[in-house]
């Protein structure tokens, strides 16, 4: 691509020259395009859906319904031609619908040739100019992007709120714009002596007004990049990984920058060991945007922040690179394999850096999810992340749900497998678009453990868990306990504490996993848990005088949404000739309502 910028109408003329290879076995007579800047536009589909759903995010609220002219969003086609040959498109909103001349048949390589014209709108939503903390231009999903080809089809969906997928491939993007803005990018900078700006050391006698700023990134799947004339232009080298491109307006508000890079070093190293190597030379940490969002090789951030919130935005945004940037995941069907488990990744690595934030590594993530699976509101993580109901279903489902998805795997194949199961779904599928069930298939293959039941149980609908001690009762034989299941079904433990102090513990496989995770030598493992049956009797040879408390669910990785069922402490002066100790468990407690905030409501949508 070729860019050539006018800062002071805030407008661009670009080319774009695209070599096209089709791997896939079908012939293609359309092709799509993204024209995401088109969004911020009042009346666009962003602009209607952000005032019309119940929990608005408060960065878009109605503001795209009051851009004038000059502030709105503008990407136009003015030619585009294959293998020379003009053709015929029709731009519609976000997608540029494209009719072949001539089909594009398996193997086939062509060359598609644009121009195109683009205003940057205010920022609004992830990028545009001037954002709140006065960064000029943060400039994603800013191009004519052509949409993706699966074994699924086209991905050609309109830019509504969320969630991106792309093509592999190479850029090679060249800028030409006022010498006076530093420019940060996904991709290697090629002339640095000519650039300056913080990329070389060399002495650059004459500058000229204008420079041209020519990147290059290979195997990636977006190109991002921001400028500014005030940012200061840091590289913290790192022998052990990439080195950290660090671009921010130096001042008081920006003071922890400093130190961020010792942070990433860690980051990088720790993520290299459990998850796999990142490959490319460099990640940049760009301010810029409106929070934290990720692109292959860099992110932009916002700046103003805590040490911990700088911290842990970047960390998150870094652990992307995995998730988003190389198995990149079709997020737009399965957003909680991105967040999720970039989420899950980020967690881990905050842990290690601020222990005392965390009771538990991934308590935040489980709160958030019981919280929302007791109400209303849940909806399966399988939804296409932009038909949520609500941001709150969508946060919770992709974010939390998607962290439990995870780490509840090590409660049924444990957390060796778990770790395993990751670095080798990284080197098998990175590059490569996997799914759930690629996914599913290497935990079960490193467990051999079946898996189908649970994923399909916590992707595909919103039953939840819910274990109970039901009964307890004593007879000559010794201690009778029943157990009740919920909804879903999941392998169980438990402690049968006594009171001399001693501890039994009991593990119960579900038996739709046909087979058991490795348990310490020390744990009783008892038969299949038939799931046709609700209830699950234990016989215990201990007198139920000796037990002190019995506790469901000890290795913690388990999303039972009623704790209060899963703890029985037994009374110390108990008639257990007379009496059967039956739990009066809360079966049929009412969900409760959560109130969502109603940010913009309104009746009609002005079109
Ligand atoms: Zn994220």
């Amino acid at each position: 691509m070729n860019i050539d910028f006018n800062t002071d109408n805030h407008q661009f003329d670009g080319q774009q020259e695209l070599t096209y290879i089709n791997h896939s076995p079908d012939t293609l007579n359309k092709v799509f395009y993204h024209l995401y800047f088109n969004a911020f536009q009042a009346g666009s589909m962003m602009d209607i859906r952000s005032r019309t759903i119940l929990d608005s995010d408060k960065r878009v609220g109605n503001r795209i319904s009051k851009l004038k002219k000059s502030e709105m969003g503008i990407q136009q086609i003015l030619s585009l031609k294959q293998n020379g040959e003009p053709l015929v498109f029709t731009n519609d909103g976000t997608i540029l619908d494209v009719d072949l001349n001539k089909s594009i048949l398996p193997g086939d390589t062509v060359i598609f040739s644009m121009e195109f014209k683009t205003q940057v709108p205010l920022q609004i939503r992830r990028s545009g100019r001037m954002n709140k903390e006065g960064i000029d231009y943060s400039m994603s999903q800013w191009y004519p992007k052509l949409c993706e080809y699966d074994k699924d089809g086209w991905h050609a969906n309109p830019y509504v709120g969320r969630e991106f997928y792309g093509v592999w491939g190479s850029f090679d993007v060249t800028i030409h714009m006022d010498a006076d803005y530093t420019i940060a990018a996904t991709g290697i900078l090629q002339n640095p002596d000519e650039i300056g700006h913080g990329y070389t050391n060399v002495l650059i006698d004459s500058v000229p007004d204008r420079l041209s700023w020519n990147f290059k990134a290979e195997n990636v799947h977006d190109f991002v990049w921001a400028a500014d004339p005030d940012y200061t232009h840091d590289i913290v080298v790192n022998d052990k990984g990439p080195d950290f491109h660090l671009f921010y307006q130096k001042g008081e508000k920006t003071k922890h920058w400093e130190r961020l890079g010792e942070y990433m070093i860690r980051t990088f190293e720790y993520a290299d060991k459990h998850f796999g190597k990142y490959p490319y030379p460099h990640y940049s940490i760009i301010q810029g945007g409106d929070g934290g969002m990720e692109y292959p090789m860099a992110t932009l951030i916002t700046g103003h922040r805590s040490l911990k919130s700088l911290v842990g935005v970047s960390v998150h945004e870094a652990m992307h690179s995995w998730y988003h940037g190389l198995l990149a995941t079709n997020e737009v069907l399965f957003a909680w394999m991105d967040e999720g488990f970039t989420s899950y990744a980020s967690n881990r690595i905050e842990y290690e850096f601020f222990p005392e934030d965390f009771p538990a590594t991934h308590g935040g993530s489980y709160k958030s999810y019981k919280r929302i699976a007791k109400s209303n509101y849940e909806e399966p993580l399988c939804t296409h992340a932009d038909h949520f109901d609500t941001n709150w279903a969508y946060g919770a489902a992709s974010y939390s749900k998607g962290v439990v998805i995870l780490d509840q795997l090590s409660h049924i194949v444990g957390q060796k497998v778990v770790d395993r199961s990751l670095k080798r779904y990284f080197d098998e599928w990175a590059y490569k678009h996997p799914n759930a069930s690629d996914f599913k298939r290497i935990v079960e293959k490193e467990s051999e453990i079946e898996l189908d039941w649970y994923f399909e149980y916590f992707v595909n609908s919103t039953k939840t868990i819910d274990y109970g001690i039901y009964e307890i009762s004593e007879n000559n034989n010794g201690t009778q306990i029943l157990l009740k299941k919920g909804e879903m079904p999941m392998p169980v433990e438990f402690d049968v504490v006594l009171k001399d102090g001693g501890v039994s513990k009991y593990y119960i496989p579900t038996v739709l996993m046909r087979g058991e995770k490795v348990v310490d030598p020390v744990v009783n493992i008892l038969p299949d848990w038939a799931w046709t049956n609700p209830y699950y009797s234990v016989r215990l040879k201990h007198a139920a005088s000796d037990i002190s408390e019995i506790q469901l669910h000890t290795s913690g990785h388990i999303a039972d949404v009623e704790p209060l069922n899963d703890k029985v402490i037994i009374p110390k002066k108990w008639d257990w000739n007379k009496h059967k100790l039956k739990l009066q468990i809360i079966e049929k407690k009412k969900k409760k309502k959560y109130k969502l905030q109603k940010f913009a409501k309104i009746k009609k949508v002005a079109l």
